[in-house]
């Protein structure tokens, strides 16, 4: 949603990496800010013909725009997590309207994917107690990230391969962006970086694995 490029300061939960993972060498691909019409088709393509399956933090707006994108995203095996509605930092909302925003978001994955979700991502990682309480009493777990690839400013798509490549540890998760503008970057880099990293040993996982 948007530029994320005003981002206010953040504090960021301390469990970004995957907790089953115990040192072996798995780790999740996650997307934010979707469903997108151009960005979304294009990543589920690839990682289609990867046979890799991600997570996908979509915002509620956006959702509600494309359904059939998040059918689809459901539909190709990944994980789909709430990444709230509208896309404003929850630790600024009264914890009422966070209870309405996630909850309405929540509500929506259900109907259209037949599953609640049981992942949620706080627009800039701005957790605050109150939203995590809301989070918890929804039947969700917050999830962070360990790897930032910044791909959202568009560094090139070399660079948002090394920061993949050159930063990823066991039980990594790694975040990335398919909605909130133009997103060839990215795509281009998940084509490139998967087979990098199978021949390094690692396997993209779900998060409950
Ligand atoms: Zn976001």
């Amino acid at each position: 949603m948007g530029e994320p490029a005003a981002h206010p300061p953040v504090h960021t939960r301390a469990e970004s990496t995957l907790p089953a993972a115990a040192g072996r060498r798995v780790l999740a691909l996650t997307f934010d800010d979707g469903p997108h019409p151009e960005n979304t088709p294009r990543l589920l393509e690839v990682l289609r013909r990867h046979g890799v399956q991600a997570t996908f933090f979509v915002v509620g707006e956006n959702a509600a725009a494309f359904p059939g994108l998040l059918h689809a995203i459901a539909a190709d095996g990944h994980v789909v997590g709430n990444h709230s509605w509208a896309h404003h930092p929850l630790n600024r909302m009264r914890p009422s309207d966070v209870r309405d925003d996630l909850g309405r978001t929540s509500e929506l994955i259900d109907r259209v994917v037949g599953t609640p979700p049981r992942w949620c991502r706080a627009p800039y990682g701005a957790w605050h107690p109150p939203s995590l309480k809301v989070c918890a009493d929804l039947g969700m777990e917050p999830m962070g990230w360990s790897v930032d690839t910044r791909d959202w400013t568009r560094p090139g798509t070399a660079r948002i391969v090394s920061a993949v490549t050159d930063r990823a540890t066991p039980g990594a998760i790694v975040l990335q962006h398919d909605g909130g503008g133009p997103r060839p970057q990215t795509v281009a880099a998940v084509d490139h970086y998967l087979p990098l990293l199978k021949a390094d040993g690692y396997t993209c996982v779900r998060p409950q694995s």
